[in-house]
């Protein structure tokens, strides 16, 4: 079987190993930090325990598909708890629920939306319909552009609501603001405005009312946590610590990798899942690439970035699993974060409280909590040495004085912040845009980086950079068609 050289253990490479690992292939992984998982791996901060990126779980049974693809159970590995609500929404100090259970969430509606109900219904059996078009055209490789006149691909055209963004496809069913910007703001997974973000990811809001919302005990890294194992059982090898410097070419064909340490690895196939734009411009010598070289990356449009804060505190709040506080004029927050490049004085935050589901995170009594507020990503150039202490200051004051954690500071006994500029520098990613190349109908499909990448022989791509897209369902979707297609690939050559 084949040699295959994965390059990053986040969600998408280990997702790649754990499957063609299980085939038989010989897997090896090196990932430069000295941990697994990525964005999604866990941070310890003394006797707390975080996600650092990745809170929300859904569409669980795309994970099951994978993991049975890898001749495993995902059950065995990882206890999953859903969430109900899913989680709460805050606006001006009024706290709304939001429930994947119907009879619930009309209940809300009727108290705090009344005369939405039925939108609220048609839009579930619409977006259904949306979602059984569109959801194979993601599983998809897209590398033609006469995909585009695929059976398939024109079945799903008119269900891509094209010029429209998310929000003008939620105006067509709810006549309140508040309750459109509750059906809109995933847009923000993809790092994108829901004034700009293709109507056709009103499926986000969707997903996770059809499919829940999940916490797996432990938190979300447990899953890449989890792939990491199965890779290894089926006798692939994870190098922590050990990162890749450089592609070694002949030609346009990948023939090995050159280390850090100096090492030099040789496979037959090679897999990126290093952050695309990143590996890119640093990973190959300047003229190798023509359609993505660094001029052109730097036309590309990025997601925003976020600022993260995460605490250990010795109180255990009585507030829910998942809360988002939208600043009062949410649009120009958004506009803010992503069109201007600058900071709000008023930002959205996202505060996960996951001790109230999980006793593993912390000490009894105690909590750990993660705080998130979207920003701009480095394209702004903001000064973060600068800004940080002012903007987490910030951050503390809004939560006290909007939610439930109205003493959050005097309970704090562990602290790390976590800017834009070290998604940079720390964690390799282009321009701290920490939800990747952004989803753009003119970044989406063929105009993505493709799964097989069109650049470079024997190289192939997995995770947020290339198609379908970020998020964790689409990034092991993303592992599923490359592994198809490279198996596809030897059996012709065999
Ligand atoms: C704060 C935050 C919150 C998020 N929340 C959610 C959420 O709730 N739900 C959801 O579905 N998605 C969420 N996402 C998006 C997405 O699911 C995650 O970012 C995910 O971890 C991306 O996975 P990936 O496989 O693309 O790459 P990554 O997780 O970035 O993994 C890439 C790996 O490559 C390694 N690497 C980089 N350079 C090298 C090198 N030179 N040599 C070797 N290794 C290298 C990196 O260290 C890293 O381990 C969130 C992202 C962030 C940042």
């Amino acid at each position: 079987m084949k040699k295959i050289a994965v390059v990053g253990a986040g969600p998408g490479g280990l997702a790649a190993a754990m499957m063609l690992a299980a085939k038989g292939y010989e897997v090896d992984v090196y990932e430069k930090q000295n941990y697994v998982g990525g964005r999604n791996a866990s941070l310890s901060l003394g006797s707390y325990t975080f996600d650092i990126g990745p809170t929300f779980l859904s569409m669980p049974h795309i994970m099951e598909e994978i993991f049975r693809a890898a001749d495993r159970n995902v059950h065995d590995y990882m206890e999953l708890i859903e969430l109900s609500p899913m989680y709460e929404l805050q606006f001006d100090g009024k706290r709304v629920p939001m429930y994947r259970d119907r009879r619930k969430m009309l209940r809300v509606l009727r108290e705090h939306f009344p005369g939405n109900e039925a939108g609220y219904q048609r839009f579930m059996k619409d977006t259904r319909e949306k979602m059984d078009a569109l959801l194979p055209v993601l599983q998809t490789r897209h590398h033609r552009l006469t995909d585009y006149v695929s059976k398939r691909t024109l079945k799903a055209l008119p269900k891509l609501s094209l010029g429209k963004s998310v929000y003008d496809v939620l105006s067509e069913y709810f006549n309140d603001e508040k309750l459109k910007i509750a059906f809109t703001f995933q847009a923000k997974y993809l790092g994108m405005s829901p004034w700009e973000c293709p109507g056709a990811f009103a499926i986000l809001s969707y997903m996770e009312h059809e499919y829940g919302v999940f916490h797996p005990k432990g938190g979300v890294n447990q899953l890449s946590k989890a792939m990491a194992k199965v890779t290894e059982e089926h006798g692939g090898r994870i190098h922590l610590g050990d990162g890749v410097k450089k592609f070694k070419l002949d030609g346009n064909k990948v023939v090995g990798l050159e280390m850090e340490s100096g090492k030099q690895i040789e496979a037959d196939e090679f897999i990126v899942n290093a952050d695309f734009a990143e590996a890119m411009s640093h990973m190959l010598d300047d003229g190798v690439l023509k359609k993505y070289s660094k001029e052109k990356l730097d036309k590309k449009k990025f997601s925003c970035s976020t600022f993260m804060i995460y605490l250990g505190v010795d109180k255990l709040y009585d507030m829910p699993h998942h809360t988002i506080v939208f600043a009062e004029d949410y649009q120009k927050n958004v506009k803010e974060m992503t069109k201007d490049l600058v900071l709000s004085d008023e930002p959205s935050i996202y505060v996960h409280n996951a001790s109230v589901t999980d006793e593993t995170l912390a000490p009894e009594g105690h909590s750990a909590v993660y705080i998130l507020a979207p920003v701009p990503n480095n394209y702004s150039e903001i000064d973060w040495d600068e800004k940080q202490e002012a903007f987490k200051e910030l951050i503390l004051d809004e939560i006290e004085k909007k939610t439930g954690f109205s003493d959050l500071r005097e309970h704090i006994v562990e602290e790390k912040v976590l800017t834009p500029k070290q998604w940079q520098t720390e964690h390799f990613v282009h321009k701290g845009a920490t939800f990747s190349l952004g989803h753009q109908l003119s970044q989406m499909m063929y105009f993505r980086p493709h799964n097989r990448f069109q650049e470079l022989e024997h190289c192939w791509l997995v995770g947020g950079g290339t198609h379908p897209g970020s998020g964790l369902p689409t990034i092991l979707e993303s592992a599923r068609i490359t592994t198809g297609w490279i198996q596809e690939k030897e059996a012709q050559t065999t």
